[in-house]
């Protein structure tokens, strides 16, 4: 078959031309382990009274980035305690330190207050940063997010009305920051995030989660260890292993991923926007032509859409985003022109938490978006999400 892609949206009598084997998506709603219930619960209680002392106040609007903040903590808590304190922010924009050390001081001081994590939300992806860098024109954005625009076709800085050229020397993190600062600097060396977390046994890397368990035992249950495996399976797909792709929206939690899985069982690549783009296009290529490689932990951040990934008839998401577009398009990478195979699609929650919320707001914006918008604009629209939708995530 040799169909253009200008064919893909053409139907004939209602159908289109081109038929993708069937998608079928499955909502996993996973029960918390007692601790990690207990600690939701404390963080829970915790932002819900800053919220309401928020709303008193009248200031819900002004405190816009806090409270975004506030449920960030809530939904990183569903994945893993460890993601809540924050664990992976000192590690990055190692490039930027030499370029760091010849500005004055005062402009790195200026830099430093705009990542002030009670007040930044990254222009890429309107959430709180994750490991937030500023940029040489003082525009905060996750790391992830801004590596991956840099390393794009575009290399303006991707801030509203900002034409800066970027490089990934003009990228800087609070460590780079503060080590070119001099000393004497304590007043703004102590900018602590706010929440405290108690310090116990769940809060470390090695305390395997409910999702990641979860996830573990659905990788297991694929058929995706060794391509002879499946040829004794027989029937049309015993040519090429079922593989499967992992999204998750933090770098973090694919990390956590990675301590529970044995490449001696079960191989893997990784994806993510803060790798070089000849490692991204290796870590592609492997996952797509080796049968040994069955899985890819891929972050939904990553944003290459033209990326084809029909080696995998699996994708399982970690944790859910605001936007139902962006699930779409990452379910996509699987599911389109060059699929042969039926895609199975999990999505996993954890029951009587935020993410209930987020699902039932997802819901609404699907009704919004394709009632209201044309699917340009869905992404944007869809993104932000308004007073009554913060008062909802917290409050239901
Ligand atoms: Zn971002
Ligand atoms: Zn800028």
């Amino acid at each position: 078959m040799n169909y253009s892609f200008q064919l893909l949206g053409t139907l004939v009598n209602g159908e289109p031309i081109i038929k993708l084997p069937p998608k079928s998506i499955s909502l996993k709603s996973i029960e918390f382990s007692s601790e990690e219930r207990a600690f939701y619960l404390k963080l829970e209680a915790d932002s819900r009274q800053q919220f309401k002392a928020y709303a008193a106040a009248g200031t819900v609007k002004q405190n816009y980035a806090n409270i975004l903040l506030m449920l960030l903590r809530l939904r990183q808590a569903c994945d893993h305690p460890v993601l809540v304190k924050g664990y992976y922010a000192e590690a990055v924009a190692r490039d930027s330190l030499e370029m760091a050390r010849q500005l004055p001081r005062e402009m790195l001081m200026n830099l430093f207050s705009q990542l002030d994590t009670s007040l930044a939300i990254c222009a890429i992806c309107s959430d709180p940063p994750e490991d937030a860098v500023v940029t040489m024109c003082g525009h905060v954005f996750c790391y992830q997010c801004v590596s991956d625009h840099i390393t794009g076709d575009d290399n303006l800085c991707p801030a509203l009305g900002c034409k800066e050229v970027l490089g990934t020397d003009s990228v800087f993190s609070k460590a780079t920051l503060k080590s070119c600062i001099s000393d004497g600097s304590d007043d703004i060396a102590s900018t602590s995030s706010s929440f405290h977390v108690d310090e116990c046994s769940i809060v470390q890397s090695g305390y395997v989660s409910s999702k990641i368990k979860a996830t573990v035992d659905i990788l297991n249950s694929l058929e995706i260890y060794h391509a002879s495996e499946a040829e004794n399976c027989g029937g049309d797909y015993s040519d090429k292993p079922a593989k499967a792709i992992v999204f998750s929206q933090w770098t973090g939690m694919l990390d956590l991923l990675e301590f529970s899985l044995n490449p001696a069982f079960l191989q893997y690549r990784r994806l993510d926007g803060t790798m070089s783009l000849s490692a991204r296009d290796r870590a592609v290529r492997e996952f797509n032509t080796d049968p040994e490689v069955t899985v890819m932990l891929m972050s939904l951040k990553a944003g290459n859409l033209g990326l084809n990934m029909v080696a995998a008839c699996h994708v399982i998401l970690l944790d859910l985003w605001w936007n139902p577009t962006t699930e779409d398009q990452a379910i996509d990478r699987a599911h389109r022109i060059g699929q042969t195979r039926p895609v199975t699609v999990s999505r996993l929650t954890i029951k009587d938490t935020v993410e209930d919320r987020i699902l039932a707001l997802q819901e609404e914006k699907r009704k919004m978006v394709s009632s209201a918008f044309g699917e340009d604009q869905a992404g944007a629209h869809a993104t932000k999400l308004t007073m009554e939708d913060l008062r909802y995530l917290f409050m239901a």
